[in-house]
């Protein structure tokens, strides 16, 4: 080899190692998206899927009431959290082995591009919205009915939608609609152009009472949040799982303080006496509860801290 020859080569790796560091600074483009949001366990012999639609941004400072703004501040610090909350959105398919049932839907399209991922998570999750048998309203806010229907049609076209007596007569009412604040009629018209396909298809069956919609699942009246609000209750094997809905909405100030209340509360007074009454007995019997806007999944168990609460995210596993 000439001396140009060994210059030549030396110039020649020089060149790739140079190429090759470059390619590796440039490094891997970033996803900048989340992973499928579906969390699967086992609650006895029942299938468990918390769903996630999306998240929204919560200004809690605006919303929530009977707490001090800097009682709130300090809530949320403590939470490593500050305005706006980023909010999760969850519903929760339930498979008894028998029935599909889902409870709530989501937003759909009600409010925004970071919500309504509902069905998209469903599918990725590994089920179609035909096999959908019944679909249980935790409270007819466009968040938890806003998947129900599209361009006026039914998303699920094979399930019956239940919800309570209470709750139907109120949202669904013109009469209501008519008397309320103009700010506040877009709620009850949604809730019309959601349940309404359904109502017409004979498909919605409101319920009086707690009763058992299916084998393994009831319903329990926890009104406050509105006039209708519902729990539902999955028993399998000795396991219980108490779905809130929306019994809550913000974990970092309402776990310390259930009192604190939100301004989306028909009445807030019998919502807060519900989330207390509903806390104290889930930190008391240790079952399992999960949340519509608790961080996704949203499942967990509570336990008392202090003269409050704190949530216990369920622990991550294989399904089994
Ligand atoms: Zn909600």
């Amino acid at each position: 080899m000439t001396l140009n020859d060994r210059l030549r080569t030396i110039a020649v790796a020089l060149a790739a190692a140079l190429l090759f560091s470059a390619a590796a600074l440039a490094g891997a483009p970033q996803q900048k998206t989340q992973a499928p949001g579906y969390y699967r366990w086992m609650l006895g012999a029942i299938e468990i899927t918390a769903l996630s639609d999306g998240t929204f941004p919560m200004e809690t400072d605006k919303l929530l009431t009977n707490i001090k703004p800097q009682e709130l501040d300090a809530a949320l610090a403590r939470s490593f959290l500050k305005n706006p909350v980023e909010a999760s959105v969850n519903g929760f398919l339930i498979n008894t082995g028998s029935k599909l049932v889902l409870v709530d839907t989501g937003a759909g399209t009600l409010f925004g591009p970071t919500v309504g991922r509902l069905l998209a998570n469903l599918k990725a999750s590994g089920y179609e919205a035909p096999q959908v048998d019944e679909i249980y309203i935790t409270h007819m806010h466009g968040d938890h009915v806003g998947g129900l229907s599209a361009d006026g049609k039914r998303v699920f076209p094979n399930a019956i939608v239940r919800a309570a007596q209470p709750e139907a007569d109120f949202w669904l009412s013109k009469a209501h609609m008519d008397a309320a604040p103009q700010d506040r009629k877009d709620g009850y018209q949604g809730a019309m152009n959601m349940l309404n396909p359904y109502v017409s298809a004979g498909k919605f069956k409101p319920f009086t009472g707690d009763i058992e919609l299916v084998p393994g699942v009831r319903a329990m009246a926890a009104p406050g949040h509105t006039p209708g609000h519902t729990l539902y209750v999955v028993d399998s094997e000795g396991q219980k799982l108490v779905l809130w809905g929306d019994l809550m909405h913000v974990a970092a100030a309402q776990f310390p303080d259930p009192g604190v209340t939100i301004r989306f509360d028909t009445d807030s007074s019998m919502a807060a006496a519900q989330r207390k009454k509903v806390f104290a007995d889930a930190a008391e019997h240790g079952f399992w509860v999960a949340g519509a806007h608790l961080s996704f999944p949203g499942i967990g168990h509570l336990r008392t801290e202090g003269s409050g609460y704190a949530f216990v995210p369920v622990n991550y596993g294989a399904v089994h």
